[in-house]
């Protein structure tokens, strides 16, 4: 099929996630037909730099191949189960795999990020309800946090752009201040502030922990918040916090696991275990749909008991535990641990830094933020003011629409042009990205 075709069958028939389809009038949509390694070629034979790892997911690069020949040899032999009474080799393999790298002693698997959250939290309100403690009902989330859109996940997100319309049908959350660094006032550090913002969590857990089930967080990084950073202390407040008002801490790691802060998983920062441990997007490489709830012992003992007891969990979904994204996801753990990728990422984390020295004193950038191998620039009328660009200015979408030009994917998030991408780009690579954004900025902020 070539491109004419395919964009017309997609006009035809297609409904596209987190997009005003009507911008495709004037925004041609892109007919991707292959990818290879950080880069995504188009039906044209053009070739886009993957900036973003295709929404957080191909850590490890497109189509690598351990990967793919991990797939092709568990297709050859098993394709899907119902993981209701039967079992199989990969996801039991993978279980042990994650809560040997995590610490955790048992693993729930879900499909999607959005469906585990929903898991972790119907799991943390059943605990509770199983110990004899129905008043425990309430979710506490932070200011600017993202944790899906079905509508459990969706009601501890606080970002209006996702969460406004549907506020009606939605669990009442309570939400926290977040740490968000960039919040902090000028004479106030990252880990002031930090702890500033887990005085704010202690205040609020005093008076109303009674009926809280959990705290849940994305740890270090907020992401589709708009890459919001901050300083590892609040985890560390936030832990002692929950263990001394008896409240689950939820650590969502979706985005931010398997290295991208950093660190293997972005609490080990602050050196805490929290109660869940959430993950999903990189778990298979992005190459499969496949999300994980991690819990301790305890938690699983809670349900554990004779049937008539009525304490199971019976959450479902027909694909848990796909036996050709488990096998996906033990072939991502050993290949970043055979090709010690974490270790090299030093290297681009290093790169990544130095390539975002050009943005310093830029007059139109407000902030330059890095966490590992994530880094965010935020978009502003004036530095010295930092008032932000109005979003019906659609300044981000701009910047996309340059650096589609100019051979990258970058995706802003409003006003944040950030950067997420694959643990394979050379230093070289990582330059040439981040000077197609420089330039895309530039154009998109000419007034
Ligand atoms: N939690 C976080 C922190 C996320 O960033 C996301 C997705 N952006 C989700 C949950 C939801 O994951 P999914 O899109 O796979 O449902």
């Amino acid at each position: 099929m070539n491109a004419s075709e395919l964009l017309a069958l997609d006009r035809a028939h297609l409904w596209h996630p987190c997009t005003q389809m009507s911008d495709h009038e004037f925004l041609p949509m892109l007919p991707i037909a292959r990818a290879e390694g950080a880069y995504l070629f188009d039906a044209n034979g053009k070739r886009y730099l993957d900036a973003i790892s295709s929404w957080w997911t191909c850590l490890l690069g497109h189509r690598h191949p351990r990967l793919v020949a991990a797939i092709k040899a568990q297709l050859d032999a098993l394709d899907h189960v119902i993981f209701a009474g039967c079992t199989h080799a990969p996801a039991a393999k993978l279980a042990a795999e994650l809560t040997r790298l995590t610490g955790f002693d048992r693993v729930f698997f879900a499909d999607v990020g959005s469906a585990a959250v929903e898991v972790a939290l119907k799991m943390s309100f059943h605990y509770w309800h199983n110990q004899g403690r129905s008043d425990k009902q309430r979710f506490v989330c932070l200011a600017g946090s993202y944790h899906g859109e079905t509508l459990g996940a969706l009601a501890v997100t606080d970002v209006a752009l996702y969460r406004k319309t549907y506020g009606p049908i939605l669990l009442e959350p309570i939400i926290a201040p977040s740490p968000d660094a960039y919040l902090a006032p000028p004479d106030i550090d990252a880990r002031t502030w930090a702890l500033l913002q887990a005085d704010q969590l202690e205040i609020l857990l005093q008076a109303q922990h009674q009926s809280i089930c959990a705290l849940i967080v994305e740890p270090l990084v907020q992401c589709a918040g708009g890459m919001r950073m901050y300083h590892p202390a609040y985890l560390s407040r936030a832990r002692d916090l929950c263990t001394r008002f008896n409240v689950h801490l939820i650590a969502d790691e979706i985005a931010v696991g398997f290295g991208r802060t950093g660190t293997l998983f972005a609490c080990e920062q602050a050196s805490i275990r929290a109660d869940f441990l959430l993950l999903g997007k990189g778990l298979t490489g992005g190459t499969l749909p496949l999300a994980a709830v991690l819990m301790s012992n305890e938690i699983y003992q809670a349900f554990y008991a004779p049937y008539a007891s009525l304490k199971a969990f019976l959450h479902s979904h027909s694909f848990t535990g796909n036996p050709l994204a488990c096998a996906a996801a033990l072939a991502t753990i050993q290949t970043l641990e055979a090709e010690q990728t974490l270790q090299h990422n030093q290297q681009r984390i290093a790169a990544l830094r130095q390539a975002l020295t050009r943005f310093a004193g830029h007059p139109r950038i407000g902030d330059v933020r890095q966490t590992g191998m994530i880094a965010a620039l935020e978009l502003v009328r004036s530095s010295a003011s930092r008032e932000p660009f109005d979003w019906r200015e659609r300044r981000g979408l701009q910047v996309y629409q340059h650096a589609l030009s100019h051979g990258a994917l970058l995706r802003p998030l409003g006003n944040v042009v950030y950067f997420m991408p694959p643990y394979c780009l050379d230093p070289a690579e990582t330059e040439a990205m981040v000077e197609i954004a420089a330039r895309s900025i530039d154009a998109a902020l000419r007034d």
